[in-house]
């Protein structure tokens, strides 16, 4: 950002201005987004935003626990149609299994989605992309504050 107020500066590159003035723009949409009117204060990393705290602590439960809920339903439901309905050759015990196989693959959806929710997320600080990582790509805004660990 330092480099492009440079260039625009001296003049070396109307592009650079128009960035610059695109990138002051998105910043100021996106503050008046994520802040309230009595919370305008500085944060001190990711987490203390609200919206973006609630998607990491979504994403880490799914992360956590998010194979369990895919594919408990369909060992349950493999169990029970083996266990009791083992011998038989109605094609209707199927049902079951299919809808257990679609229950897991919307888990993996919603999964996915999280994911790519948490990755398009713009730091508060400067305006571009977040990442994945622990620290914005361009300002080294951190994710987590000191205190806390993941
Ligand atoms: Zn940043």
């Amino acid at each position: 950002m330092a480099m492009l107020q440079q260039q625009c500066l001296i003049g070396l590159s109307t592009r650079a201005c128009e960035r610059l003035n695109r990138l002051a723009e998105c910043q100021k949409m996106l503050r008046s987004c994520v802040t309230t009117p009595e919370d305008d204060t500085k944060w001190s990393c990711l987490d203390e935003s609200q919206p973006f705290a609630r998607l990491n602590q979504r994403k880490r439960f799914w992360r956590k626990y998010g194979h369990a809920i895919a594919l408990v339903p369909f060992v349950v439901v493999l169990f029970v149609l083996l266990r009791f309905f083992g011998n038989s050759t109605s094609s209707l015990f199927t049902v079951p299994i299919y809808v257990s196989l679609a229950w897991a693959a919307f888990v993996a959806i919603y999964s996915l989605t999280l994911i790519v929710r948490v990755l398009s997320i713009r730091c508060p600080r400067c305006g571009w992309r977040f990442g994945g990582g622990d620290q914005c790509g361009s300002c080294s805004f951190p994710r987590h504050s000191e205190s806390v660990s993941v």
